[in-house]
This record gives C-alpha cells, sequence and structure tokens, in this order.
C-alpha cells in the first residue's frame, strides 16, 4: 500500500490500471477510521481490482469552525487499518493540495438538501459534492463506495453522478453499529461516558417510529408526536430533526403510502450524531 498526497502522483500511478482495463474503487473519506469504514473497504476489495481511500478532513462541508477544528486525525493508525485490509492505496492531499486556489466552481443538487441536515448545515452538501466530484475526477473510479448512515449525501452523490453523466457506479454499503445500536461514527470518539451511554437514544428512537409504522400508523405527525418525549429526559441531549422522508427526494412525507426513511440528528452535548432507517412497507403491514 502506498500513501500518496500529491495529485499527479496517484494520476501516474492509476493511469498504468487503467490501461489494463482494472477496475479502481474509490471508498471517500475523512479519516478516523472505524468498523463502518472498514465495511466499505471490505466491499471494495470485493467488487473493484484496485481500492483507493481517500483520507481528507474538506474544509469547505463544515458549517461550524470549531467541528473542522476538533476533527479527529489520526493517519498513522488509518495507515495501518487500510494495509492490513488490502488497500492499495490512501490518498491524503492537504487542503493547499485539492483548493490550490479560491475555489470558484461548485456542484449543488439544492433540492435535496431542502430538509434534514442540508436544512441546519447551509453548505455542507454543496461541499460534499463539490468534494466528490473532484475526486472522482482525480482518481476516475468505476465504483466509489458509500454509507448509507449519511443517507442524505448518498442521495446528494447519486443524483449528481446521474445528473451530470459521471461514469462510475455508486455502491451504497449497510450501516455498521455498536451492539447497543450507536451508528460507529468517528465523532463518537467526542462522547465521554455519560453521553456514550444516552448515545443510543437516537436509534432507539428510530426503531421505535418503525414500530409504530409496522403497527399501521400512517400519519407522520402521529408518529413523531410519539417519539418526541423519548428525547425530553435528559439536559444533554438536544433533538435537531426527526423526519419521515421519501428516500429519493428527501422530502417529508405526510401520509405514508410506501417506503419511508425515518432520519434524525440529535445533539449529545456539543457532539452532534445523525442515523436514520429505511421502513419498508411489506404486504404484511
Ligand atoms: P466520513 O469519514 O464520516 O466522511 O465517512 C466516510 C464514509 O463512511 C461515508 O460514505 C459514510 O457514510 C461512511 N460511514 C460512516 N460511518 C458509517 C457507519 N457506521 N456504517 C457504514 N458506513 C459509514
Amino acid at each position: 500500500m502506498e500513501v500518496i498526497s500529491s495529485i499527479s502522483e496517484l494520476r501516474s500511478k492509476l493511469d498504468p490500471i487503467w490501461r489494463v482495463r482494472k477496475t479502481i474503487g474509490i471508498v471517500p473519506t475523512m479519516g478516523a477510521l472505524h468498523a463502518g469504514h472498514m465495511r466499505l473497504i471490505e466491499e471494495a476489495r470485493k467488487y473493484s481490482d484496485c481500492v483507493v481511500v481517500s483520507i481528507f478532513v474538506n474544509p469547505i462541508q463544515f458549517d461550524r469552525k470549531e467541528d473542522f477544528e476538533r476533527y479527529p486525525q489520526t493517519l498513522d493508525q488509518d495507515s495501518r487499518l487500510c494495509e492490513a485490509a488490502g488497500v492499495d492505496f490512501i490518498f491524503s492531499p492537504n487542503a493547499a493540495e485539492l483548493y490550490p486556489q479560491e475555489q470558484l466552481a461548485f456542484v449543488d443538487v439544492p433540492a435535496l438538501t431542502e430538509f434534514l441536515c442540508g436544512e441546519f448545515r447551509p453548505g455542507h452538501f454543496r461541499g460534499v459534492a463539490t468534494v466528490v466530484a473532484k475526486l472522482f475526477n482525480i482518481v476516475q473510479p468505476h465504483q466509489a463506495y458509500f454509507g448509507e448512515k449519511d443517507a442524505q449525501q448518498l442521495a446528494v452523490i447519486r443524483r449528481m453522478v446521474s445528473d451530470l453523466n459521471m461514469p462510475l457506479t455508486i455502491v451504497p454499503v449497510a450501516t455498521v453499529r455498536e451492539s447497543d445500536g450507536l451508528a460507529l461514527s468517528s465523532r463518537n470518539k467526542h462522547l465521554n461516558e455519560e453521553q456514550r451511554k444516552t448515545a443510543p437514544l437516537l436509534y432507539q428512537a428510530l426503531s421505535k417510529a418503525a414500530e409504530v409504522l409496522q403497527s399501521g400508523e400512517r400519519s407522520s405527525e402521529k408518529v413523531q408526536k410519539q417519539i418526541e418525549p423519548m428525547f425530553q429526559g435528559s439536559q444533554e441531549i438536544r433533538l435537531e430533526y426527526f423526519e419521515i422522508v421519501d428516500p429519493e427526494t428527501m422530502r417529508p412525507v405526510k401520509d405514508i403510502t410506501s417506503s419511508v426513511l425515518i432520519a434524525g440528528a440529535m445533539w449529545v452535548g456539543a457532539t452532534r450524531l445523525i442515523d436514520n432507517l429505511l421502513w419498508k412497507e411489506t404486504a404484511a403491514n
């Protein structure tokens, strides 16, 4: 495995791989790798001949300076994990390599980012879509692997790829969770012991909402009414949103007639956590 920080060097290494018609898979990350990222890498290892993991804490997607500044950076450990997982290249550019001049061109998918995280993190998805487009242009992958944990991000990337005719396949990967349901996230490192104990609440609320739907309730408002009290027990917890949306348009659904995405964001102290569950209408319901 090689760790490469320069665009031109990465391109010169990937060129021969392209020429012999081997497939290249990219796993875009911000580092501080955990078992969720490793699942993406495992999938990439299965389906792509050459696996590139990008590690870049992308400044233009952060809406809060303190979140950017305290984002965990663990490149040595990440390298060891990637090497053991059979990654071929880590691409870890610095900000000047990816943004050598003021960025004037952006990719934006506004219709998918009006609600959920998009509503609370202005500019976030524009920053994500722009950096992912840059990574796709640099690496020219055949496949790119994204976690369903960031469902709105996945929807934005899929739409960007489709609308802009980008020649690659987006592969979604299911969310990896701790045994108590908490979705793995690099930001979980910020939780103290007490906060870690309350953090699974978000997943519990999503599961409860799915149960309520399963029992036949079809009004989103009524589901939300049953969920809200769950977040009122602790001073440390603040619910940012809890929505039932269409899995493709990411817009709230009032009366549920087909599959929906139940998605939430919750603050635990100064740490923001997100999670979601896809609820599928089945014949038995
Ligand atoms: P991040 O480093 O947080 O930007 O995440 C990089 C990729 O890993 C994104 O596609 C995320 O959706 C994915 N990811 C993060 N956490 C998880 C998880 N718990 N399970 C599956 N994928 C994840």
